[in-house]
């Protein structure tokens, strides 16, 4: 036994964990047990899981533990717990997408990603809370209870993936699986104060992501610093013959290009990013870490990202367009909820008016409508094709710059119900991040210092499959900086509102 208290172990984050598990100084049961009861003391207060796997858990714990006693090759994170979203397919464990919908479906199968967590020895310690099938930006869409920021419970984590940023902010799990379609795991990160990482398009396989918009949806993580981003991409990147968008070639060995060179690195700060509309302590946050970053050797300069106000009115096109289509199979026929039996028309509507919420019904109602006869040309078509300028847009910019620079979200964390009546306001939050995703390029969301006390992100955007210079140099900041240090103190639940 150790002697290392369960709030340490918690303390140490996934990379000493590791290294702990490896010399033996803990076991993969303890520190299992640690975040469990942690999970058990925090969770009612901040809605993080939306089911905690306690007994598979620990079952996943023993035998690693049991494997290590014989002496097996493991992986270099055996041992280590992981929590993952809840719109990520797990094999006899409720997956819910935060939706009632899905309220009781249990998958038969594992999403490709969560397969590779567990040959890599991770232990799942269960599924995080979300905005309904990863639509919205707070987290508040979740059809069970919103998840709270643990910097400020009466604020909002950021979304889609609210909960597993809450997670891993209040170490309640070492590190995170999200997915992003438009800044799902980089905004959240952003508002939480952690690192976000959305992969290229293709890098990551979305067998068994259950499909939002599917030629923007990429799986991404959600770690404290950079070296976590790196092994966790590690371990969940590569080819995947079972997704076909997924790109046909083995991803690099990210820890170890963790280190590459920032000196002479051709850094474009975006204009845009510090437009009307982003609060000036974001603006002054971002202006220090250039500072940083020019400091480190960095050669900056200025780039105008005009199109970048065309993307959310495409983004509203195409993800629902895309959305209303991959929702069809919800009808009560073979997934989850079934509301009545009378006939086949009465079932399907009466099925999707109880089980989808206000937010995915509007995006099915915009979806359907923008793909209809005589709209499509309007709506859908122009939509692709402003993707297209700006996919050009962005691939002249990279070809002057290794890697560009933006606020990561407009604002710090706001109120819970703050933006809630008014679904365009919230829109705006992923004024950054969704040309990303249009583009299919990778970002990371780094944390780079406080805003009334409140976390910032910076976000940086690289080339196509340059996942590694994004973490190199976000690794070289945050060394730098410390940012990544700062934690919440531990979250006192909100009076009276625990569920
Ligand atoms: N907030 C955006 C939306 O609501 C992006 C969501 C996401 O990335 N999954 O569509």
């Amino acid at each position: 036994m150790s002697g290392i208290s369960p709030r340490d172990i918690r303390g140490l984050g996934a990379t000493d964990i590791a290294a702990a598990l490896r010399r033996r100084e803990l076991t993969s049961v303890e520190v299992t047990q640690a975040y469990l009861e942690a999970i058990g003391a925090g969770n009612a207060g901040l809605g993080a899981y939306l089911t905690v796997d306690e007994q598979e858990a620990l079952a996943q714990a023993r035998e690693v533990d049991a494997r290590r006693a014989k002496g097996e090759e493991l992986g270099p994170y055996a041992g280590v717990p992981v929590a993952v979203k809840d719109n990520i397919s797990t094999r006899g464990l409720r997956t819910t997408c935060a939706s009632r919908i899905l309220e009781n479906y249990v998958p038969p199968y594992d999403a490709t990603v969560v397969a590779r967590l567990r040959q890599s020895g991770l232990v799942v310690l269960g599924k995080t809370n979300m905005d309904e099938f990863a639509m919205g930006s707070s987290g508040e869409n979740s059809a069970f209870f919103p998840a709270r920021n643990p910097w400020d419970p009466s604020r909002v984590p950021g979304g889609s993936s609210s909960g597993s940023a809450v997670a891993v902010a209040a170490s309640l799990a070492p590190w995170a699986l999200g997915s992003d379609t438009g800044g799902s795991v980089r905004q959240p990160a952003s508002f939480c104060g952690l690192v976000g990482v959305k992969p290229t398009y293709g890098r990551v396989s979305r067998y068994g992501l259950v499909a939002f918009a599917s030629s923007l949806d990429q799986i991404g993580t959600l770690t404290h610093d950079a070296a976590e981003a790196a092994a966790l991409m590690g371990i969940i990147s590569g080819y995947d013959p079972a997704d076909s968008t997924s790109v046909p070639e083995p991803a690099p060995d990210y820890p170890a290009l963790l280190g590459r060179e920032i000196r002479g690195l051709r850094v474009g700060v975006v204009r845009e990013g510090f437009g009307e509309g982003v609060e000036p302590g974001v603006q002054e946050a971002l202006r220090r870490a250039l500072d940083v970053l020019a400091g480190l050797g960095a050669v900056m300069g200025e780039v105008s990202l005009s199109m970048t106000t065309y993307a959310l009115p495409a983004y509203y096109v195409i993800a629902p367009a895309e959305a209303s289509s991959n929702l069809a199979r919800y009808d009560g026929v073979r997934y989850g909820l079934r509301a009545s039996n009378r006939s086949v028309t009465d079932m399907y509507g009466r099925t999707r008016q109880a089980g989808f919420g206000p937010e995915v019904k509007r995006r099915i109602m915009l979806g359907t409508y923008a793909l209809s006869a005589g709209y499509y040309d309007a709506y859908y078509k122009k939509a692709q094709q402003i993707r297209t300028l700006i996919k050009n847009e962005f691939s002249s910019a990279l070809q002057s710059y290794d890697v560009l620079v933006t606020p990561t979200a407009p604002s710090v964390a706001f109120r819970l119900g703050e933006k809630a009546a008014d679904p365009v306001q919230m829109y705006y939050q992923d004024y950054f991040t969704i040309p990303v995703n249009m583009a299919g390029l990778p970002a990371v969301s780094v944390p780079c210092g406080f805003s009334g006390g409140l976390p910032v992100g910076m976000q940086l955007i690289g080339r196509w499959f340059d996942e590694a210079g994004l973490l190199a140099i976000a690794h070289a900041y945050l060394e730098t900086t410390g940012w990544h240090r700062f934690r919440p103190e531990p979250a006192v639940s909100v009076a009276g509102e625990a569920r």
